[in-house]
């Protein structure tokens, strides 16, 4: 079977220098709040190209504190609204609904999957306060057009950039190119701790405090409480984990590449369609997504030829339980995407062969 994602291999290949990361925590005593957190900050600091890094428990964490500090700072309120894409992962929308703010969504491009940022300004309202994009799959959501509109009507950009660790925009990374960015590092993100972990990348010292402030409980100093915080911090091995990988990211990305080429340029088969890449973005490919009208079909046919293939997703937010007075909105093409859309099997461990695999049993499907 050819695993979507084999996350055993993936940690064995950096086995060893792991094991010295983990075990040089255990025994120094000290797990959290101490060295390893304050290197991976200043390393990922570095390679994100923003002055601040702030280590927290997940990424779903990292997008609610970012918008808890705008709320905190007095930059927005419970209330005011927020452009968002219509296709993204839950998490996106639920670090909104979290902190009472309104999700207005917006529909993607067929072509790129991300926000379509022709369909942007006619959904700012004089509430509006911010436009969150998703650089979703491992793509750049970012655009000259959405920047200029940020600057236009005073709109915070924040980024979820838990699916493009690595992605490069015109030179700059994504998570550097607005106010501020949510990372994850889910074990099966590009970049992925051993276990739950996140970040926020800013450029904003008070909003990097306050956010600092908001993940430990609300405190400013030991037993003094400035904000009704919680406990949401990175742990001190899963800091020194990622340490560790982040050394390897680039390799690692670049294997992706390699696979998302031959995929793309091996792959013959005129029912299955791919979304382009601009030439401005350098897409990490985290996930490898086809579009496919017969989707469901396709998916049956290569487990039958033993390869594991994903959907991401297969409910649209606006469809889900949780969100019911949204059920009845009618999103065309986030509808069709998330009916079409079929993820390949895509991670630096996957060898030659197995590639190639795929891309023969693909070619071979036939309606
Ligand atoms: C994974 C993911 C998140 C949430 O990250 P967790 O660390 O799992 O909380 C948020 N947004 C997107 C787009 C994601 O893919």
């Amino acid at each position: 079977m050819i695993k979507f994602l084999d996350l055993q291999k993936v940690t064995q290949k950096y086995s060893k220098e792991i094991h010295e990361a983990v075990s040089r925590v255990i025994d120094s005593g000290w797990y959290l709040q101490g060295k390893e957190n304050e290197t991976f900050e200043k390393e990922y600091s570095q390679y994100i190209g923003t002055q601040y890094t702030i280590g927290v428990a997940n990424g779903l964490d990292a997008l609610i504190w970012i918008y808890r500090a705008y709320i905190e700072i007095g930059v927005m309120k419970p209330g005011d609204e927020v452009i968002v894409p219509a296709n993204t992962y839950i998490a996106t929308i639920l670090a909104l609904t979290e902190n009472g703010l309104v999700p207005v969504l917006v529909e993607p491009n067929y072509q790129t999957l991300e926000i379509d940022d022709n369909l942007i300004e006619k959904a700012i309202t004089k509430r509006t306060k911010s436009i969150f994009i998703v650089h979703l799959y491992g793509r750049c959501a970012y655009t000259e057009k959405i920047g200029e509109l940020c600057r236009k009507y005073n709109l915070k950009l924040v980024e979820d950039n838990a699916q493009s660790h690595g992605c490069v925009y015109r030179g700059r990374r994504t998570g550097s190119l607005g106010d501020a960015a949510g990372h994850s590092f889910y074990p099966g993100k590009n970049l992925g701790a051993l276990g739950d972990g996140g970040a926020v990348t800013t450029n904003d010292k008070i909003l990097a405090e306050t956010i600092r402030y908001l993940a430990n409980y609300g405190s400013t100093r030991k037993y003094v409480f400035k904000y009704i915080g919680r406990n949401s911090r990175l742990d001190e091995i899963q800091a020194a984990v990622l340490s560790t990988k982040l050394r390897h990211l680039d390799e690692d990305n670049n294997r992706r590449k390699e696979i998302a080429k031959q995929y793309i340029f091996q792959i013959h088969n005129e029912l299955i369609k791919f979304p382009i890449t601009l030439p401005e973005e350098q897409n990490v490919f985290h996930i490898f997504p086809i579009l496919c009208e017969q989707r469901d079909e396709l998916q049956v046919y290569l487990k039958e030829n033993n390869i594991q293939t994903l959907i991401h997703y297969p409910i649209p937010p606006h469809q889900q339980e949780c969100y019911k007075e949204w059920n009845n909105w009618h999103l065309p093409v986030t509808e069709k995407i998330h009916k079409c859309e079929l993820s390949l099997p895509m991670s630096p461990v996957m060898t030659e062969e197995e590639v190639q695999y795929v891309i023969e049993t693909l070619n071979k499907w036939k309606k």
